[in-house]
């Protein structure tokens, strides 16, 4: 150990000089160790609380910075300031993530994929947070906690369950159009820079004239769509449980920068009374030809995060992040999203996680009347007024952000789904008419793998609503896990509620 001063010293949190990081004070050279030693204390306390709450859902993920770029004259559609002006960019932070599994899961688990991008716009920050997949197994908010319960863990076992998560998605036939694609070889993305994004969800887009449209968000990957085999994805489990993570962190660093060319499917609200689909039910999407995709711009990522828990861990999206030219749909699934996503947030990260550098609108600084609460560590709006109206020259609210008054009507109640029987037709498209071959191949042995687990009547249940998307693809699902296929036939004839009462 050197009597030089080091260049770089050692300090405690408060910046203190350490002296010695390697021995505890202890009373003579046997210990025990004194109090006095409040580096040691303070190591072991800060220590004791490392870890923050892991999201409940998509707590295994990876982050990179990068840029977006218009490349298409908008201004029609959205008076969004970030997309005014073709070659404008903004930066971004991107999050992708699974959703199941623990923050230790393994990437290549079969799971929807997390697709995240936060916009820091002059307008404040704009978050897009969708999936690899452009459905849903719900449309109902009131379904998700239940819906999340069977992804995860047995109660009482602790361990994955077979028999929840077929139970429930077998009495929910409205996920048979995401549980298909779940099922294919797109459930095991071989890296997140080979994979789409998708908003999933309608959004409104509104013009400066206060005109609207309906839209969806496709992010199309310019890597190419890789998948694994699910025999490739097993065996990434026990050699590589990071690679996905990897693999972004490597590309970028060799300068391999991932890109994702951004579509939209635009609807003006005549279009969307008179079409064939609910634009409001996630589980459906809409069809390439009847609203083709408008290509819009550029998402290029070209920064890793210096430090993963600093800028990944404690990124923090929300849905209800919209700035003016872009609004919520009513959506019932959304309009949950809108409230669940900053709620969670606040009991992560505490109720300023607004001002960590990494979720703080960079472009837009923040000029509200909240204040204090756990690790407000800016200057908390110095003297300035912390109530609103004041006539001390606080920041006042700007008309021009309102989004247009947009009709609603109806009476309150608890509204059934209109359109059951339609839950299957989509399904069925694209096991007939997308896959190949080899796609309903491996997609049949996807699921016998995994159905193949659960108890007999809840295979028999779900196979019926396979069937009912597709003869073919029931009766090879059938044929897989050795099921009487005219009990699945008869199955499949009833109606949601008595399927679900004969194979309980
Ligand atoms: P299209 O033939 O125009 O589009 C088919 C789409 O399916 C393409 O976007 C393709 O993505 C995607 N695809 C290919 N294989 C799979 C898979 N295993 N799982 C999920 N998606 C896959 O047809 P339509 O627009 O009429 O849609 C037909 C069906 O395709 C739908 O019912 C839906 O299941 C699926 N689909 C449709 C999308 C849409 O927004 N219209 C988006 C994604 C899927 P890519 O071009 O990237 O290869």
């Amino acid at each position: 150990m050197s009597a030089k001063k080091p260049v770089n010293r050692l300090t405690t949190a408060f910046g203190i000089p350490v002296g010695d990081d390697q021995n505890s004070l202890t009373a003579g050279a046997r210990g025990p160790v004194l109090m006095q030693d409040v580096h040691l204390l303070e190591k072991l306390g800060h220590f004791d609380r490392e870890r923050i709450p892991e999201r409940v859902v998509h707590a295994k993920g990876a982050g990179a910075g990068g840029y977006f770029e218009v490349t298409a004259d908008v201004t029609k559609y959205t008076k969004a300031k970030f997309l005014s002006k073709v070659g404008k960019r903004t930066e971004v932070f991107v999050r992708f993530s699974t959703v199941g599994g623990e923050k230790g899961s393994a990437d290549s688990e079969r799971d929807p994929r997390g697709f995240a991008v936060k916009f820091y716009t002059e307008e404040g920050n704009y978050d897009m947070v969708g999936n690899n997949t452009p459905v849903f197994f719900i449309r109902d908010p009131l379904k998700f906690s239940d819906f999340i319960h069977t992804q995860k863990r047995n109660p009482a076992t602790n361990c994955k369950d077979p028999d929840m998560f077929w139970d429930f998605l077998s009495l929910t036939p409205e996920s048979i159009h995401q549980v298909t694609i779940l099922f294919s070889d797109r459930g095991t993305p071989a890296a997140y820079r080979n994979m789409n994004g998708y908003s999933s969800h309608t959004y409104k887009w509104y013009n400066e004239k206060g005109d609207y449209s309906w839209v969806q968000y496709h992010f199309k990957t310019d890597q190419k769509i890789k998948n694994l085999t699910r025999q490739e994805a097993d065996a990434l489990k026990s050699k590589d449980p990071d690679h996905a993570t990897r693999d972004l962190y490597e590309a970028i660093k060799r300068e391999e920068y991932p890109s994702w060319t951004l579509e939209m499917q635009i609807l003006t609200p005549k279009q969307a009374e008179n079409f064939k689909w609910d634009i409001l039910d996630i589980t459906k999407i809409w069809p390439h030809k009847e609203v083709p995709p408008i290509k819009i711009g550029k998402l290029v990522l070209n920064r890793n995060p210096l430090n993963y828990f600093a800028e990944v861990e404690q990124a923090a999206f929300s849905p209800g992040n919209l700035v003016p030219g872009i609004a919520a749909s009513p959506d019932k699934m959304l309009q949950a999203r809108l409230f669940s996503y900053h709620d969670t947030h606040i009991h992560r990260l505490g109720p300023n996680y607004h001002l960590l550098p990494v979720n703080a609108p960079k472009n837009a600084p923040e000029t509200s009347y909240q204040r204090d609460g756990f690790m407000r560590f800016d200057t908390n709006g110095g003297g300035g007024p912390n109530y609103w109206p004041n006539s001390f020259n606080g920041p006042e609210p700007d008309l021009s952000a309102l989004e247009p008054p947009f009709e609603i009507s109806g009476y309150a109640d608890r509204y059934q789904y209109k359109y059951p029987n339609d839950d299957f037709v989509q399904a069925g498209n694209l096991y007939r008419d997308v896959m190949s071959d080899q796609d309903r191949e491996n997609l049949v042995g996807n699921i016998v793998s995994h159905l193949g687990g659960a108890l007999k009547r809840i295979q028999l249940r779900q196979t019926a609503l396979f069937f009912k998307a597709d003869s073919d693809y029931g009766t090879r699902v059938a044929a897989g896990l050795g099921l009487d296929i005219k009990e699945v036939e008869r199955l499949a004839g009833m109606s949601n509620e008595e399927r679900a009462k004969a194979a309980s």
